[in-house]
């Protein structure tokens, strides 16, 4: 069987005029999984039974399946999803306030970043997402939701690096911004990335308007190196370039990730540092104080370091936003989840 949600609409079209059918049962199809949430096709009752009952033979909606949900205090979803393959990844559904209801999705199963605080790379990567599981993330997770809620942001910064699968992930979003798919506005989508130019001035020369954030985490090569290990082939100042190419290109300001690992990259130079590298560039930067991973060992930084480093990049006239990662004791930070079930 065929897993419906690597079609594209056009070749869902096609599969009904082969069978003179009107196309625009299509739409019905799209329509019934994504602003309906149906899970089957049998809850599609605007399509007759035969009908119903041909799909069904031709296509499978669901190639994953949740085999964890966790949901920790403060309203935070996390799904751990068995692939067709045995192989598993996360997703998340963050809820801020009564209106902001942002997903977090996976691209690949395991990551080859190797980012040293991460746990999603100590594995290393088995394999890119499918267009289909990348949707199935972001269905399943809006079946978490009531029905007078939908998702209203999603973050590509879960499980892999996002532009390592670019050819299968543009082709989700584009149907998950679209008024067929979830409707969500490319402006509240973003892609994080550990960096890699190449892809960066892709996106830029295809005019996306997702947000672009690139994770930083260190302000010079030497550190970033130690603690992004694919940094040593690429460095930052191409990345940087990169990332200033995509602002003059979309008018979109990138926003710099910088977790800060107590004791590692959270001392004053370092932050004196990180202000001139950024200085006169279009940027946000968020600091994010890290969450240990149990096996690995960094620290989150004490509260005055943080507050400290935070104080000399405003006083150098940046725009900053300190990030809390939600989701305490749901195993939140990226990967963990995967491996306390492997
Ligand atoms: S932080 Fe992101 S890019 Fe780095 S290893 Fe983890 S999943 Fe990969």
């Amino acid at each position: 069987m065929l897993p419906l949600l690597d079609q594209t609409i056009d070749q869902l079209q096609e599969w009904f005029a082969e069978r003179t059918l009107p196309r625009y049962r299509a739409a019905q199809v799209w329509g019934w999984l994504f602003e309906k949430r149906a899970s089957q096709f049998d809850e599609m009752t605007d399509l007759s039974k035969a009908l119903r009952g041909r799909l069904a033979e031709e296509f499978q909606i669901w190639t994953t399946r949740v085999e964890a949900h966790p949901i920790a205090a403060d309203g935070t979803e996390k799904l751990l999803l068995g692939l067709g393959d045995g192989n598993r990844i996360e997703c998340v559904l963050l809820r801020d306030g009564k209106q902001n209801r942002t997903v977090c999705i996976s691209t690949q199963v395991g990551c080859a970043m190797g980012c040293v605080f991460c746990a999603s790379g100590l594995d290393g990567v088995a394999r890119n997402l499918t267009t289909g599981e990348i949707l199935e993330e972001l269905l399943h997770l809006a079946r978490l939701l009531p029905a007078e809620e939908r998702i209203n942001h999603i973050v590509v910064m879960g499980m892999g690096e996002p532009l390592a699968n670019l050819d299968r992930l543009l082709p989700a979003l584009a149907i998950a911004s679209s008024p067929q798919g979830l409707g969500i506005s490319a402006r509240r989508i973003t892609i994080s990335t550990v960096g890699i130019p190449k892809a960066i001035r892709r996106l830029a020369d295809e005019n996306h308007q997702y947000h672009l954030a690139v994770s930083l985490h260190a302000p010079d090569d030497e550190l970033r190196s130690r603690l992004v290990p694919t940094n040593r082939k690429v460095g930052i100042a191409a990345i940087l370039e990169a990332a200033d190419y995509y602002f003059e290109k979309t008018g979109r300001r990138p926003t710099y990730e910088y977790v800060l690992l107590g004791g590692l990259n959270d001392q004053p130079e370092q932050a004196h540092k990180l202000a001139s590298l950024l200085a006169g560039r279009p940027a946000l930067i968020n600091v994010i104080p890290y969450n240990p991973v149990a096996g690995l060992p960094y620290e989150t930084p004490p509260s005055f370091a943080t507050a400290r480093f935070v104080q000399i990049l405003e006083q150098a006239g940046l725009t900053i936003a300190v990030r809390y990662r939600k989701g305490d004791r749901i195993d939140a930070a990226c990967g963990q989840l995967r491996r306390s079930h492997a």
